[in-house]
């Protein structure tokens, strides 16, 4: 039976470990606090923002919510972030994603100081992760990353296939990777032969978008499979890229939906609040 890789253990570790570090930071005066914008009223953004507030406040991370009507425009909203970059009283500053379609989401994070930047959207940060500069890291690829090492998954030399190359999951997934000395190959939809390129993969990780995509038959024997995907399937739960119960017979590690990278990109960040002020 495949190990199963456990995000939700995983991320209560890093979230008390950083607990412990916010009660001693306070004790010197110094107390990290985050912002977190939200417009309009998306169900699952209010699960994510209510979620974040909620480590936030765990943690002993102070967190400002910013409720904005879905009509704010989009001058309305790059004001707001500019008087956020100029508060010194900021560390962080948090716009959910996606933003309605009337708002440029690239102009919004390119708009964020880069060292208020804790989702690591802005090309800055981006650029930093590139080149191996200190710098905070995107959530989700630094959770899996984290989640292999504290499994005791070894990714030097390994063959580590990355399925998507979105600028939030994918490509930045391929780069940490490549950080920690796996030999990566990035793959997307225009990829010919997919099952020959996953079937070589020591690590997969899959970001497609696409419900249980990811069968049997994409995967080696022993392989270990991270699965980044989150849908509800047409029972209302959740699920992930990767078809799990296909899937776990094969392999060596595997991560559930829930409970598997979920968790950790939460942890993820508040450990980039706690960034800013170390
Ligand atoms: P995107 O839709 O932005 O990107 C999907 C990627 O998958 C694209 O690069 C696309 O290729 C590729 N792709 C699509 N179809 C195929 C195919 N048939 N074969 C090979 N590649 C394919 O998604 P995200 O990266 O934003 O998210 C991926 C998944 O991760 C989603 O399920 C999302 O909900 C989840 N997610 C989970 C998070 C978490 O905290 N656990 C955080 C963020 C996302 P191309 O570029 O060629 O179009």
């Amino acid at each position: 039976m495949a190990q199963l890789i456990d995000g939700k253990l995983v991320s209560a570790q890093i979230k008390d470990e950083l607990k412990a570090e916010v009660a001693e930071l306070k004790e010197k005066g110094i107390v990290p606090c985050l912002a977190v914008i939200q417009v309009g009223n998306n169900p699952a953004s209010s699960v994510y923002v209510n979620n974040k507030k909620k480590a936030c406040a765990y943690i002993g991370i102070d967190s400002l919510s910013y409720e904005l009507e879905e009509s704010i425009s989009q001058e309305e909203l790059l004001n707001l972030v500019e008087v956020l970059n100029q508060n010194p009283k900021v560390n962080g500053i948090l716009v959910q994603l996606p933003l309605p379609k009337h708002i440029n989401e690239e102009a919004v994070i390119h708009a964020i100081a880069p060292e208020k930047d804790v989702d690591g959207f802005h090309p800055q940060t981006v650029g930093n992760m590139c080149i191996g500069s200190k710098g905070f890291l995107p959530c989700t690829p630094a959770g899996v990353i984290q989640l292999l090492k504290r499994s005791n998954i070894e990714i030097e030399g390994k063959e580590c296939v990355v399925v998507g190359r979105s600028n939030i999951v994918g490509k930045p997934m391929a780069i940490l990777l490549l950080r920690e000395n796996g030999t990566v190959t990035i793959t997307h939809s225009r990829t010919k032969d997919l099952k020959e390129v996953t079937k070589r993969a020591d690590i997969l990780v899959a970001a497609i978008g696409k419900p249980k995509f990811i069968t049997s038959e994409y995967v080696k024997e022993g392989a270990v499979v991270i699965d980044v995907g989150i849908h509800r399937n047409e029972n209302n739960k959740l699920c992930g890229d990767v078809d799990f119960d296909d899937v776990a017979g094969k392999v060596s590690a595997i991560t559930p939906v829930p409970g598997g990278v979920g968790p950790m990109t939460i942890a993820m960040l508040m450990n980039n609040c706690v960034e800013t002020v170390r």
